[in-house]
C-alpha cells in the first residue's frame, strides 16, 4: 500500500479507487476561494493531472479565503494559476499541473476544459456556471457545482445523461438585485474550506465511480442547518436537449467583479507584444508589475489601476462602471 495515501485507500475502499484518482485528469475552473481549497485536497488526494484555469491575480483582499496564496504571492504580481501551481507542486510533486491563465469563454471553453475526467466549480459567478454546464454535457464530462455566500454553501454534482442539470436548476443568471452576493452578503474563509471540502467529495466519488449525490445540499454553516432540496429535472430545459445558448455566447459582456471595485473586460485581441506595451505605458503613467503574464499600470487618473493579461483581457480597479473601465482601455491599451 502507498504509505502516503494509506489512509485515504482505506477511506475509499481499496487500492483500485486510488489507481483511478492516480490516472484521472481534473480540471478546475477558477482557483479562488473554493478552487484553492479544492486543489488542495485533490493535490493531496494524489489525483493524476490537475489543470487550474484562473484569469485573476492573488490580491491581499484574497488571503482572509483563499488559502493557497500569501502574501509573497500578492507582492510578486504573478498570476493564481501560476501562483497555485507553484504551492500545489510542493505539496505532491507527484501530481501533473497543466496552467492555463485564462478567462473561461465560448470560444475557449472546448480546449480548456476538453479532455479531462471531471470539472470542478470554483467560479464565483452564475454564467460562467451556466458555461461549464454547456461545455461539460456538450463533451459528456461530469461537473460539480458549489457556491459560497456569507456562510451558507450550495451544491449538486452534474452527471451528463442524467438530469438535472444546471440550467435545469437555473435557466438564466438572477438579476442582480434578486441575489446575496459575494459583495452584499461577504463570504467567511470558514465557509468557504467547507464548501470546497464538499465539492472535493463529490469529486473523489464521480473519479472512483461512486454512486453520486442527488439533490441540491445547502448548508447553513453559521446556524448549522442542513438540507437537501430534491432537484427535479426541467422537460424543457434547453441544454439537456442538447442546446447549448451558452457555449454559443448568450449573456457573455464585460461584467462587474464580485466582492471587488473592478471590472473585467473581455479581450477583444490577444495584446502581441506585452512588453513594448508596458515600455509605452511607462512612459505616461507607473508601471507597477510586469512579467510574462500580465501587466498592472496606475493611469495618470488618480484612483483607477489597469491589470492586462497577454490574451487581452484585462481588469480595471477603481471603478464598477463598464464604459469607464472600456474607455481607460481604449484610452491607454487601445480600442
Ligand atoms: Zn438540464
Amino acid at each position: 500500500m502507498h504509505p502516503r495515501y494509506r489512509q485515504q485507500i482505506r477511506a475509499l475502499g481499496g487500492e483500485e479507487a486510488q489507481a483511478k484518482l492516480r490516472a484521472a485528469k481534473v480540471a478546475l475552473v477558477g482557483v479562488g476561494a473554493t478552487g484553492s481549497a479544492i486543489a488542495q485536497v485533490l493535490a493531496r488526494a494524489g489525483v493524476g493531472t490537475l489543470r487550474l484555469i484562473d484569469r485573476d491575480l492573488p490580491e491581499l483582499s484574497n488571503l482572509q479565503r483563499q488559502v493557497l496564496y500569501d502574501e509573497r504571492d500578492v507582492e510578486a504580481g504573478l498570476p493564481k494559476a501560476v501562483a497555485a501551481a507553484s504551492r500545489l507542486a510542493q505539496i505532491n510533486a507527484e501530481v501533473a499541473l497543466e496552467v492555463e491563465v485564462a478567462d473561461l469563454a465560448p470560444d475557449n471553453a472546448a480546449r480548456l476544459l476538453g479532455g479531462v475526467d471531471l470539472v470542478l466549480d470554483g467560479t464565483d459567478n452564475f454564467l460562467t456556471r451556466l458555461l461549464v454546464n454547456d461545455v461539460c454535457l456538450s463533451l459528456g464530462i461530469p461537473w460539480v457545482y458549489v457556491g459560497v455566500v456569507g456562510a451558507e454553501v450550495h451544491s449538486f454534482p452534474v452527471v451528463p445523461g442524467s438530469p438535472p442539470c444546471f440550467r435545469c436548476y437555473l435557466d438564466a443568471p438572477p438579476p442582480p438585485e434578486a441575489v446575496a452576493t459575494c459583495d452584499t452578503a461577504g463570504v467567511l474563509g470558514s465557509a468557504v474550506l467547507v464548501a470546497g471540502g464538499l465539492a472535493a467529495t463529490e469529486g473523489l466519488k464521480l473519479l472512483v465511480g461512486a454512486e453520486p449525490a442527488r439533490g441540491l445540499f445547502v448548508l447553513d454553516t453559521w446556524y448549522r442547518e442542513a438540507h437537501r432540496a430534491e432537484l427535479p429535472p426541467d422537460p424543457d430545459c434547453p441544454a439537456c436537449a442538447g442546446r447549448y445558448d451558452y457555449l454559443g455566447g448568450q449573456g457573455q459582456a464585460d461584467t462587474q467583479l464580485c466582492g471587488r471595485d473592478a471590472v473585467l473586460l473581455r479581450a477583444a485581441a490577444p495584446i502581441g507584444d506585452l512588453g513594448a506595451l508596458g515600455q509605452r505605458l511607462a512612459g505616461v503613467g507607473e508601471l507597477k508589475t510586469a512579467n510574462a503574464y500580465l501587466l498592472r499600470f496606475d493611469p495618470p487618473e488618480p484612483g483607477y489601476s489597469l491589470t492586462v493579461f497577454a490574451d487581452g483581457r484585462a481588469i480595471v480597479h477603481g471603478t464598477q462602471e463598464p464604459s469607464l473601465a472600456r474607455s481607460l482601455y481604449a484610452r491607454y491599451v487601445g480600442a
